[in-house]
C-alpha cells in the first residue's frame, strides 16, 4: 500500500474528482489541504463535510502552493501550465492525478485493468465492455471517467471485482505516469480539447500514455494511424500484441466485420480456425458504424482477457446506450427524432450525421475554438435543412454558405434555454416523412443550459409538446 500518513497533500480542485481523493488523502493519514480558485455556493457546500473529517479548505486562491506541501493530488480540469503547478516545480514536489494516487493506492491483489480512451466513444465502449464481462460472469464495474472515481473503486475490499472496465481521459492520463493495464485501448483521436493539451501532439501523446506497459494487447483502429502510431512508440511488456479494429474484413490480429457478422482474426482459438465468430452487427444498439467500432474494441479487450465468443455477444445484446446518444426520441407524423446531444465536437456529430440518410439538424452552441467546413462537406448530401441556436451559430452558418449553399437553414438567433421549442418546430417544418430531425450540436451547451443532458431533456420535452399538438 501507499503510505503518505503525516505527509502534506495539496488537492487540486474539489468536484467529482477532488472530493473522493482528499478523503481517501484523509483516510491515509495525510495532512490534507484542497485548493480551489472560485469561491462559490457550490464550492462552499462541498467544502463544509471535508472540513468535518479535519481537511483544510481554501476557497478563492488556486494558484498558491501551500507552505510545506509535500505532494500535489490534481482533478482533470486543471491546465498543466496553472501557477499551482509551476510552484510545485519549481519546489521540486511531485504532482499525481487522481488516477495515479488511486493506481498507488491498490492492494497487491487488486483486479487488472482494461482500459480506455479516444477523443468520442469511451463512456459507450466502457460500458459495452462492462456488459460483457458480466455476461462471462465476471465481477466488474465500468469505473474512471464515466463518474465512479478510481480512489472509491480501490478502496472496496479485495475480490469485490475480477477485473475493471476503466475510462480514461487524455487530462487524467497526462497525469498518470505509472498506471499499467492489462489491454487499453485507443478508440479515436480527432481535435479536442486542445487549449487544455497545448497542440494535437501534446494531446496524442497523453492519450497514447494508455498503451505504456500493457502485459496482453494495445487495440487500436485500423483506420485511425495516428492510433496505431501510439502502439509502436509505447514501451510494452513482453509478449504484448498490437490488436486492430476494423469494419472492413479484417487482417491477421485484427477484428472487423465480414457479411455483418462481427469476428475475431486475434484470439482464435485453434490453428485450423481463420476467424471467429462472435456476435451480428445487429446484435449492436444503435447499429450505427461509430458504434460498431466501439463493439470491436470492447470485444477485443474482452478476448484479451479471456472472455468466450457466446459472452461477447450476450453481453452486447444486453447492453443499451446511455441518454442523449442517438437516442430515438419519438416519431411524429413519420419524422423521426433523435437526441444526439452528446455530441458536443465535430467528430461525434460527423458520426451521428453518416448515420441518417436525410436530415433536418439542429446544432449550435459553444464551438470551443472548432471549425466546421470538414464536417459540412462530409455531410452535405444528407441535410435536408439545417436550424441553429446558441452562441457560435454563425461559424457553423458560414460553413453551411460555403458548401452546402442549397439547404435551407434557419439560423434562430437565440440563446435562451427556450429557443429548443422553437428549433424542434422549426425543423418540423423542414422536415418530410421518412427524414431524421436529428439533435447533434457539434458543440458544448454551457452558453444555453447548465451541461448536455439539460439540453437533450429540452429537445424531448420539446418533441413531446410537438407530438401532443399533432394529435
Ligand atoms: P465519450 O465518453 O468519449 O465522450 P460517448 O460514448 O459518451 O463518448 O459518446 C460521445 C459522443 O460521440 C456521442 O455523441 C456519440 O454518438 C459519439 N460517438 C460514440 N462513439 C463514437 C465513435 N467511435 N466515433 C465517433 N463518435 C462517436
Amino acid at each position: 500500500g501507499l503510505d503518505l500518513a503525516g505527509q502534506h497533500v495539496t488537492v487540486a480542485g474539489l468536484g467529482v474528482s477532488g472530493v473522493p481523493a482528499a478523503r481517501a488523502l484523509a483516510g491515509l493519514g495525510a495532512v490534507v489541504t484542497v485548493v480551489n480558485g472560485s469561491d462559490g455556493e457550490r464550492e462552499r457546500a462541498q467544502a463544509a463535510p471535508l472540513e468535518e473529517l479535519g481537511i483544510t479548505v481554501r476557497l478563492g486562491d488556486g494558484d498558491t502552493l501551500p507552505e510545506g506541501t509535500d505532494l500535489v493530488v490534481t482533478t482533470p480540469g486543471w491546465k498543466p501550465a496553472s501557477p499551482l503547478f509551476q510552484a510545485a516545480e519549481a519546489a521540486g514536489v511531485p504532482v499525481w492525478g487522481d488516477v495515479e494516487l488511486a493506481w498507488r493506492m491498490r492492494g497487491p491483489d487488486s483486479p487488472p485493468w482494461l482500459a480506455i480512451t479516444g477523443t468520442n466513444g469511451k463512456t459507450t465502449t466502457v460500458r459495452m465492455l462492462a456488459a460483457i464481462l458480466e455476461a462471462e460472469g465476471l465481477r466488474t464495474a465500468a469505473v474512471g471517467n464515466i463518474g465512479v472515481p478510481l480512489v472509491d473503486v480501490v478502496l472496496e475490499p479485495s475480490g469485490t471485482y475480477d477485473v475493471l472496465a476503466v475510462e480514461l481521459s487524455s487530462y487524467q492520463l497526462h497525469w498518470a505516469p505509472s498506471v499499467r493495464a492489462h489491454s487499453a485501448a485507443v478508440l479515436n483521436l480527432a481535435p479536442d480539447h486542445l487549449d487544455w493539451h497545448g497542440s494535437m501532439e501534446a494531446y496524442a501523446a497523453d492519450k497514447g500514455r494508455i498503451y505504456e506497459g500493457n502485459t496482453v494487447a494495445c487495440v487500436y483502429n485500423v483506420a485511425d494511424q495516428m492510433t496505431e502510431d501510439l502502439v509502436r512508440e509505447a514501451d510494452v511488456e513482453e509478449g504484448c500484441r498490437a490488436i486492430g479494429f476494423t469494419l472492413g474484413t479484417p487482417g491477421p490480429s485484427q477484428m472487423g466485420v465480414v457479411e455483418g457478422i462481427l469476428v475475431d482474426r486475434a484470439f482464435v482459438e485453434n490453428r485450423q480456425q481463420q476467424a471467429q465468430e462472435l456476435a451480428e452487427v445487429s446484435d449492436v444498439t444503435p447499429a450505427a458504424p461509430h458504434n460498431i467500432a466501439n463493439a470491436l474494441a470492447a470485444a477485443a479487450l474482452a478476448r484479451a482477457f479471456g472472455v468466450r465468443p457466446q459472452s461477447v455477444r450476450d453481453g452486447l445484446r444486453a447492453f443499451h446506450p446511455d441518454a442523449h446518444r442517438i437516442e430515438h426520441v419519438a416519431d411524429v407524423s413519420e419524422v423521426a427524432y433523435v437526441d444526439d446531444s452528446k455530441a458536443t465536437n465535430t467528430h461525434a456529430t460527423e458520426a451521428s450525421l453518416a448515420a441518417y440518410e436525410h436530415i433536418v439538424w439542429i446544432a449550435g452552441g459553444l464551438a470551443k475554438g472548432a471549425t466546421f467546413d470538414e464536417l459540412v462537406q462530409k455531410s452535405a448530401g444528407r441535410l435536408r435543412g439545417a436550424v441553429l441556436i446558441g452562441a457560435d451559430r454563425a461559424l457553423i452558418r458560414e460553413a453551411l454558405a460555403r458548401h452546402a449553399p442549397d439547404v435551407p437553414v434557419v439560423d434562430l438567433d437565440r440563446t435562451d434555454t427556450g429557443a429548443m421549442s422553437e428549433a424542434v418546430r422549426e425543423a418540423a417544418r423542414l422536415a418530410r416523412p421518412g427524414d431524421t430531425v436529428l439533435l447533434a450540436p457539434a458543440c458544448a451547451s454551457m452558453d444555453m443550459y447548465l451541461n448536455y443532458n439539460k439540453r437533450g431533456e429540452a429537445f424531448a420535452d420539446a418533441v413531446r409538446s410537438l407530438a401532443a399538438q399533432e394529435q
